[in-house]
């Protein structure tokens, strides 16, 4: 261990009251795991917090001996933000409480929450807070970054549904960011990611909620091109409650019935209703009668089960590669482009994902929070998701031609919770004439630039500025 890294555990050790644990400690390999295995790293030090006082030892303590500092939530972090080699893991998996106010439709949740932590606790109660789609996936990144997820058209975005956040800044201080107070950090956190400081715990909004209609169809061969094109038009005067979500990718034979070959391409979709239910009733009848798809499924799902239904489907371990960004319109000529990359996909579990957002997400103004790219409605991740570190190369390639296709006709900017380790260059793009503004609150909260391993926002200068 480098020798600041070694005074640095001295110094916690006796006084820290979770866990510290180094490369020959028992416990260290499953907690430096995180969730994209192309970004595994050996943190020298990984130090699972007990409480906010440790997150403050920790910050502070690595501060002064200059050591490089991760934040751990989820570890989703399809970028690997969330471990380092060499240097200190803050990890938060020790902090999970979660209080639901009922009567104030509030949950407070700490900083080390999985978006299951949440949802289970608030289902109990009958309520919801919009988030993502998988339950493993941390509640404080996603929430850092935006979040978007079923609710978002009915709700807005994750980082609308915040009331409060409490944070530990790079000097250790506790500070309080909500519309009250240090209103210009609240709104960098709605969007800005892990810059400002360790969200130790998060105040969200509630809706009422307990379950969902759903509905499922695989539409294949000469139907997938009409039934995107359909999808693309009719969802921009599509009610709020109303979610329709298209996945292009091939499947084996054996699982789409009548198609003989093999990696047949399909547009699977799934779409999920929130409101009255014979409305709900005739909306679905109506999207599953387009593009005449097989393996169509209709229902009523509890909340819990549609919030969980996709996590066997990205598990821990495989390798993934992503590349997002936004369309404000969607032309032909690029879901053709689409489509036709499914001819030279290298595995199998790779998709397109494509969500259309607006609804409440889109009624918040551009400049109410740090989050980009309401006007453009159409999100797109092309997701490469195998195994073997042998073919890194060839779906890694797969991902970036297909980006590079599509690039001239999307939207400049992109959603920081999709992107990759090596788009450095895009955060800019991500915050565009946001960025001046959250630079200067980064460089009030932290001018040296110590929550560095996030989609980053450089501080002005090593000098601490005042806000206006
Ligand atoms: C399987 C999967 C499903 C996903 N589904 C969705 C989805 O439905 N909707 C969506 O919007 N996104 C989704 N994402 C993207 C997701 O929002 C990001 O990967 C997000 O960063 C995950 O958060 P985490 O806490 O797990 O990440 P981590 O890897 O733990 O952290 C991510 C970043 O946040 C920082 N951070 C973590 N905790 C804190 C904290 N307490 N305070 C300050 N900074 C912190 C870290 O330093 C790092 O920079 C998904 C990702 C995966 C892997």
């Amino acid at each position: 261990m480098a020798k600041n890294l070694e005074d640095l555990a001295d110094h916690l050790k006796g006084k820290f009251k979770g866990e510290l644990l180094r490369p020959a400690d028992p416990g260290y390999s499953e907690a430096r795991r995180v969730w994209n295995a192309t970004v595994a790293r050996h943190p020298g030090l990984i130090a699972q917090c007990n409480g906010v006082p440790d997150v403050q030892m920790a910050v502070r303590a690595a501060s002064a001996a200059r050591v490089l500092t991760a934040v751990r939530c989820g570890g989703h972090s399809l970028a690997g933000f969330s471990s380092c080699d060499g240097g200190l893991v803050i990890d938060l998996s020790r902090m999970r409480s979660v209080v639901v106010n009922e009567q104030a439709r509030l949950v407070y949740a700490a900083g080390g929450c999985l978006l299951g932590t949440i949802d289970t606790a608030t289902q109990q109660a009958g309520l919801v807070y919009p988030a993502g789609v998988v339950s493993h996936t941390g509640a404080a990144g996603l929430i850092l970054g935006g979040g978007t997820g079923w609710l978002t058209r009915m709700f807005g975005m994750s980082c609308d549904n915040v009331e409060e956040f409490t944070v530990v800044t790079a000097d250790g201080s506790i500070v309080r960011a909500s519309a009250r107070e240090n209103n210009e950090l609240f709104w960098a956190l709605r969007g800005g990611g892990g810059n400002f400081g360790v969200v130790t715990e998060f105040a969200l909004k509630l809706h009422p909620l307990a379950t969902a209609m759903l509905g499922s169809g695989l539409c294949i061969k000469d139907e997938i091109f009409p039934t995107m094109r359909y999808w693309r038009d009719f969802m921009p005067a599509a009610p709020d409650e109303l979610k329709w979500n298209l996945s292009l990718r091939v499947m084996p034979d054996s699982a789409v019935p009548d198609v003989a070959g093999n990696r047949a391409p399909v547009l699977s979709e799934t779409i999920a209703w929130f409101g009255e239910r014979r409305a709900g009733q005739r909306q679905l009848d109506h999207v599953l009668s387009v593009g005449n798809p097989i393996a169509v499924t209709k229902g009523t799902i509890p909340f819990l089960e549609l919030q969980t239904m996709a996590d066997a489907e990205f598990p821990h371990d495989r390798r993934y590669y992503t590349k997002s960004g936004y369309f404000k319109t969607l032309g032909d000529e690029s879901i053709l482009q689409m489509i036709d990359a499914l001819s030279s996909v290298p595995s199998v579990n790779s998709q397109i994902e494509l969500a259309y957002l607006g609804g409440a997400a889109g009624r918040v103004g551009p400049s109410e929070t740090a989050f980009g790219s309401r006007d453009a409605p159409y999100i797109m991740n092309i997701l490469a998701d195998w195994s073997e570190p042998a073919e890194d190369a060839e779906n890694i390639s797969w991902v970036r031609n297909l980006f590079a296709k599509l690039r001239s006709a999307m939207q400049p900017g992109v959603y920081v919770n999709f992107m990759s380790g090596d788009e450095e260059d895009r955060t800019k793009e991500a915050y565009s004439e946001r960025w001046d503004r959250l630079v200067s609150v980064k460089s009030h909260y932290d001018p040296s630039n110590f929550f560095r391993l996030n989609q980053n926002i450089p501080p002005q200068s090593a000098e601490r500025i005042s806000l206006k």
